[in-house]
């Protein structure tokens, strides 16, 4: 039986606009070409987004008026709103960005003497469970879009206009960055293009808790950009236990896919570790740690647990973190010490959200 087409209303014409913030400049360009613009407008916007930080299409005066009301109608470049932005004594910052759908996450950005570093965020919440951090409480609510990945560094760029550009992204906030696969590559993509932010691969770090088939399939994408892994323990009964996912993707299985990386000429992996009072921070555990990344072209973050309100784990003393970091440099490890920054405006990620949604 054929069913007659009915009359469409008003609403079941809506089309979803066309989200530019997902877009490289090369599909922007593919984009505007087949709405019959010249190739080159599609830099141009590209520019207007990404250079000039514009809001609406109307700011765009070098596009004819005809094209501006034309890209009104079609699409769109939405940014998220920044609803808190707090400054620690320190000088890091800690954002809170509010979605189209109310969702919340976090952003934090680092000032050091020549650095701008900016830490953003790829899912709500996160479904990895790690013990130690507060994000881990909180589930995986949804994976963040491109945009809503991409658009927290246009807004922070956009609040320092009149200061230096941010000069380092890291994906590092709340979620794990390969569990959104597609969208952070995309988003690493964007951070690339030329016509935008034009970072290079060295200035972007991917943290990752370990995905193995993710690190995997990163490695063939040639992005050139820097990897960091969340390892916290060097034998699989710690990292059970710290991290749930280690008893699907256990070191044996990483530490290979690791040592299989692509990494650019004088480039090497980060492997971050947070140091927790008589879990993993004792001698045997920095000399397994040594043992392990053995052979590997590595430098490792050591930082010191950041406390989570009501979590049973504390930071080592001092001289046992020292203790910790000395065994690695003398085994000619580059071992650097992460000193916690930002406490005072919780700026460990996760935290900020957790106290403004549930109060703690
Ligand atoms: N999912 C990714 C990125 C988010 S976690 C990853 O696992 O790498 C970012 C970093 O913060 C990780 O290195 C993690 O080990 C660290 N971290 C989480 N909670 C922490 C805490 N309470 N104190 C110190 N570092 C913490």
């Amino acid at each position: 039986m054929s069913r007659r087409p009915t009359p469409m209303t008003m609403t079941e014409c809506t089309v979803e606009k066309a989200d530019f913030l997902g877009w490289t400049s090369e599909e922007l360009v593919t984009y505007v070409s087949g709405l019959g613009m010249k190739p080159f407008r599609g830099r141009q916007i590209y520019q207007w987004i990404y250079r000039h930080g514009v809001d609406t299409f109307a700011q765009m005066t070098t596009l004819s008026k005809s094209d501006r009301s034309m890209l009104q109608r079609m699409a769109g470049f939405e940014k998220p709103e920044m609803v808190e932005r707090l400054t620690s004594s320190d000088g890091t910052e800690k954002f809170l960005f509010r979605l189209a759908d109310g969702h919340r996450v976090e952003g934090v950005m680092i000032p050091d003497q020549n650095r701008r570093t900016l830490c953003v965020s790829t899912q709500v919440g996160c479904g990895m469970n790690c013990r130690f951090c507060c994000t881990g409480r909180s589930d995986l609510v949804r994976n963040l879009r491109v945009s809503e990945i991409v658009g927290q560094a246009l807004v922070v760029q956009a609040t320092r206009l009149d200061e230096r550009p941010l000069s380092h992204i890291v994906l590092m906030g709340m979620g794990e960055p390969l569990a959104n696969y597609e969208a952070t590559v995309q988003t690493v993509r964007i951070l690339l293009d030329l016509w935008g932010f034009n970072f290079s691969g060295r200035k972007i770090t991917l943290s990752t808790c370990g995905l193995v088939p993710g690190i995997a399939r990163l490695a063939g994408e040639g992005l050139g950009i820097n990897l960091a892994i969340s390892l916290n323990a060097a034998d699989d009964a710690t990292r059970n236990r710290l991290m749930p996912i280690n008893e699907k993707y256990p070191l044996g299985k990483l530490m290979n896919t690791l040592r299989r990386f692509p990494l650019p000429e004088r480039r090497r992996l980060t492997f971050e570790y947070v140091l927790i009072r008589g879990v993993n921070d004792s001698q045997k555990d920095a000399a397994g740690l040594a043992r392990l990344l053995r052979g590997i072209p590595c430098k490792i973050n050591l930082i010191p647990f950041n406390p989570v309100p009501g979590s049973p784990y504390e930071a080592p003393s001092r001289d046992r973190i020292e203790a910790f970091q000395d065994l690695l440099i003398g085994e000619k490890y580059t071992a650097l010490l992460r000193e916690s920054r930002g406490g005072d405006i919780a700026a460990a990620c996760g935290q900020l959200r957790e106290r403004l949604e549930h109060g703690g």
